[in-house]
């Protein structure tokens, strides 16, 4: 049997983007994607995979913390390389239920990692192509001030269960390649955006309350700002990073795109009233609501190193990204409906 990559959460957002992603740019490649479907994951995200490229994409239903599932899939499927998206990924639901987050996140990237170490071997990996790609966030490092970038030295500092949960899981990958030579990569990347993001996050959120003409909570005084990253080039970020990375490696991810929210949503907002010709759709459904506890106040990122190192570069404007991204929820309202309905609970555990 050919090796496989093994794609953990491949029917959450960026986990889907990055299926289509591979599947175009490797036509020799299979992949195993794995995924529990909780509320955030949707096997409808893969429902596009074009009919010619279906027997290179084959989907496990199971939960990276359960090791039985998680050894079996490394033994059948001959897994050589792993990119592990699957966590609980929402701020606000850490600060509710942080004991998720630290299974999944922390517990269930460890199985991942143990699974990785017992079927390459101890440092004797089966070719120097062997990998392992932990996604994190730049929500490790914690705030900045007004000035000032996340490098790949940045100290961690996290401040939210979900991203002190990120940084575990990153410390553990870093002491797996340390103590047993795993060749482990990390990424770190901005707040991504672009088709198939679950409706709680900002960008989705916005856009389907104004399309309903609901209130837009704003944290805050809303003048926080973010870095956004098309979801698209962040998928060729991780693609050049799982095929030409150092390993025991650090690379960070950025857009180039820093924005205050509230300005996002202006900005959104403008968008929406031209793509629909919806003139109620406006400023006066903004709502500013009590600040989010312990929120970060800036991020921005310094990409000069996978810059430097393998070439990459954000190619989406801003304003190119954002449109698609309007325009790609528009004609998914369907999606959307029953993304937002839950329809899919039937196959969630
Ligand atoms: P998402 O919530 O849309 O998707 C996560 C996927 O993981 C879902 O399909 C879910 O079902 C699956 N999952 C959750 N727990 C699981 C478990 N125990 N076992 C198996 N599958 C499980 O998240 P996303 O936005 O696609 O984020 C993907 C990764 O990127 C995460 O690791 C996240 O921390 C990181 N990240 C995301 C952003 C962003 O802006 N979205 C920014 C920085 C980092």
């Amino acid at each position: 049997m050919t090796p496989h990559i093994l794609i953990t959460g491949a029917a959450g957002f960026i986990g889907s983007n990055f299926v289509y992603h591979y599947l175009n740019n490797h036509p020799d490649r299979t992949i195993i994607g794995f995924d529990k479907l909780t509320y955030a994951g949707n096997l409808e995200n893969l429902s596009a995979i074009p009919g010619s490229q279906r027997d290179r994409f084959i989907f496990v239903h199971g939960d990276i913390c359960d090791s039985d599932t998680v050894e079996k899939v490394f033994q059948n499927y001959q897994i050589d390389g792993v990119i592990n998206f699957a966590a609980e990924s929402h701020v606000d639901r850490s600060i509710r239920d942080p004991r998720i987050f630290l299974k999944s996140n922390i517990l269930g990237t460890c199985v991942l990692l143990d699974a990785a170490r017992a079927f390459w071997g101890n440092g004797e990996f089966p070719d120097n192509k062997t990998r392992f790609v932990q996604i994190s966030t730049d929500e490790v490092y914690g705030s900045l001030g007004p000035r000032g970038y996340f490098t790949e030295e940045t100290s961690l500092d996290p401040h939210s269960p979900y991203s002190a949960s990120k940084a575990s899981a990153d410390l553990l990958a870093c002491a797996y390649h340390d103590t047993y030579g795993l060749p482990v990569i990390i990424t770190r990347c901005s707040n991504n955006y672009g088709p198939y993001q679950f409706p709680e996050k900002l960008i989705p959120l916005i856009i389907t309350r104004a399309l309903n003409h609901q209130s837009l909570p704003v944290y805050g005084d809303g003048r926080q700002i973010r870095d956004w990253l098309y979801v698209r080039d962040h998928c060729s970020a991780i693609d050049l990073a799982y095929e030409k990375g150092q390993c025991g490696g650090v690379y960070n991810i950025g857009g180039n795109n820093e924005m205050e929210n509230i300005s996002l949503i202006q900005l959104l907002l403008s968008i929406l009233r031209e793509e629909t010709g919806d003139e109620d759709i406006d400023e006066k459904l903004i709502q500013y609501v009590t600040d989010r506890p312990g929120h970060d106040r800036r991020y921005a990122i310094d990409s000069g190193k996978i810059q430097r190192e393998l070439g990459w570069r954000p190619e989406t404007r801003f304003s190119d990204g954002l449109k698609m991204t309007v325009r790609w929820y528009l004609n998914n309202t369907a999606w959307l409906a029953r993304v937002v309905s839950g329809e899919y609970k039937y196959l969630k555990s």
